[in-house]
């Protein structure tokens, strides 16, 4: 169905009015009243000067302010620019040029990064809000005291027209005129993780996201008989937890439970008091958990689905959490370019450890040829996976040449080794850009690091490939062993040895304390690669 996205939320609000939209702390809202505010938001960012096709950078944690502001930047036919609370300089100054940002929704907390950087930002106006915000007694003193205490509440100098307070954004009555918004205007200009390069804006329209939305529903639609309550830990800047944690419990009238940092002991409170039906996660918030020492203390059985993409879920820890919370962790699979669900493994029905699944409804996919001419494989073949579907974007904003190389005669090249089975079900086996050739022969990190990860001894590991004279490439692993463990590089390599073909064995081991990673916690083996290089020049 095409519509504008905030329509799912006025749908929301006239079926259930009364249902709380949002819990955050002891503070709620109604679904009548998140759109009473969203509308709010959208008249008074009109009369700030917000033309249709503007866009606006969120630069917020999960917070309630952050999902008024989401709807009311749509409803007012700005486009959003979800940005990490946690970026890096030079990850804003290129977002933000990249986008062509004019509004900025931030938190104080945040103003002393921002404000260095207002000369290479092409931003006209900040509008900043605290954690607390219009949040009752007595969360905002809470946090008041709290600030003092660390001396971390900078002062915002409010200066004229370029720095207002965000209060003046969710005040009045707001009279609205609805705006012309259609569903195939671009509502995100989305980034990528930047796990293998730069980050990509993706043009995703109303259109892409409200039909992985519906999809979501179809694939899932045991949820949303009852009310649910969907936990909100998967962040709000990132695809996966935009859509599956924000827009489509939406859709479903659920009671959204923002939590603003992960923090695994107040995430396990927070599922005990809330009893939240639906938990989107991603394998490391999973495992973080489960290493909880007191994690028995706490009741997770109100948990019914449980659902895992972004990164492969190790099987063991999958089983681990279903003896724990008596509820299975299931694996889907997706990418921004695609809004970003493609994939999962179907709640009624045969589901599968290891494998992302089943295509959603309406979503092809295939597995083709990596060289010759992007041919068909058939099942079991290793192959690129590709996939067509209402979702998938409509291209990368301002990048012609990337986007000519991912979307090729209607279908999106997720850049993903993959398998498929008999009985259609999909396998992730590696990302193509991490695919190590040593000798001639190809190697698939993963498979290594599973099988370092498998040794008691190891809390982490990562292998790469890094140049070599000879052979092109060679493994080298990067080892985090667990805390006061005892471990060799001669141990860590016989071990490879009894379990991987002779080429596959890493030919150097380093010790490290922990990985880089990207902010949703993925390995940076290009970090690491890089600095492999550097060495060798
Ligand atoms: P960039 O595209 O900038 O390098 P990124 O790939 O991390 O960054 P995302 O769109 O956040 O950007 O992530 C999508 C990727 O995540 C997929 O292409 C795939 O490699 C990986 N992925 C997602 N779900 C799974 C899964 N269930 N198992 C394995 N890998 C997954």
């Amino acid at each position: 169905e095409k519509i504008p996205l905030f329509k799912f939320l006025d749908r929301a609000a006239h079926k259930w009015p009364k249902r709380k939209a949002i819990v955050f702390r002891n503070w709620s809202i109604t679904y009548a009243k998140l759109k009473a505010q969203s509308e709010v938001f959208a008249a008074n960012l009109r009369d700030a000067g917000i033309r249709k096709g503007d866009r606006v950078a969120l630069m917020l944690p999960n917070l309630p302010q952050t999902i008024i502001a989401f709807w009311g930047v749509l409803r007012a036919g700005g486009i959003g620019v979800m940005t990490n609370p946690l970026y890096m300089e030079t990850e804003i100054i290129h977002q933000f040029n990249d986008a062509g940002v004019r509004f900025c929704l931030t938190l104080d907390l945040l103003w002393p990064k921002l404000e260095k950087l207002r000369d290479s930002i092409p931003v006209e106006r900040f509008y900043i809000t605290t954690i607390g915000e219009g949040l009752k007694f007595p969360l905002n003193l809470l946090y008041a005291l709290q600030a003092k205490k660390n001396r971390t509440s900078p002062r915002v100098p409010y200066d004229g027209m370029a720095v207002r307070p965000f209060k003046e954004l969710t005040k009045g009555n707001g009279a609205f005129t609805e705006e012309r918004v259609d569903a195939e205007d671009t509502a995100l200009l989305q980034y990528t993780g930047g796990t293998t390069g730069v980050a990509k804006g993706c043009i995703l329209t109303h259109f892409n996201i409200g039909a992985n939305m519906q999809q979501c529903h179809a694939m899932m639609h045991t949820l949303g008989k009852k009310k649910e309550t969907f936990l909100g830990i998967l962040p709000y800047f990132h695809i996966y937890g935009l859509t599956t944690c924000l827009a489509w419990p939406t859709s479903l009238g659920a009671t959204l439970a923002p939590f603003p940092r992960y923090v695994p002991l107040d995430v396990l409170k927070g599922i005990h008091k809330l009893k939240p039906t639906v938990f989107p996660g991603a394998p490391s918030l999973y495992i973080s958990l489960l290493q909880q020492k007191d994690i028995d203390k706490y009741d997770l059985k109100s948990i019914e689905v449980c659902v895992s993409g972004s990164a492969p879920m190790p099987v063991d820890y999958m089983e681990q959490f279903l003896a724990r919370s008596g509820t299975a962790i299931t694996e889907g699979y997706g990418l921004t370019e695609a809004s970003p669900v493609t994939h999962f493994n179907p709640l009624v029905g045969k589901s599968k450890n290891g494998s992302i699944g089943l295509p959603f409804p309406d979503t092809d996919a295939k597995i083709v040829d990596m060289e010759v001419g992007g041919e068909p494989l058939p099942p079991g073949k290793r192959g690129e996976l590709v996939i067509r579907g209402p979702q998938v974007m409509r291209g990368y904003y301002n990048r012609p040449d990337a986007t000519a190389d991912v979307l090729r005669n209607g279908w999106l090249y997720t850049g993903d080794i993959a398998t498929m089975d008999e009985e259609g079900y999909f396998y992730i086996v590696d990302r193509k850009k991490d695919l190590i050739i040593s000798g001639g022969y190809n190697i698939y990190p993963r498979e290594i690091d599973e099988v370092l990860h498998s040794h008691p001894l190891i809390k982490e590991a990562v292998s790469v490939g890094i140049p070599h004279e000879a052979r092109g490439e060679i493994v080298k692993a990067f080892v985090v062993p667990h805390e006061g463990a005892t471990l060799s590089r001669s141990d860590v390599i016989s071990f490879c040895r009894e379990k991987l073909a002779n080429f596959k064995v890493p030919r150097q081991v380093e010790f490290r304390n922990d990985l880089p990673k990207t902010m949703v916690g993925k390995v940076l083996r290009r970090a690491l690669r890089e600095e492999e290089m550097a060495k060798a020049e």
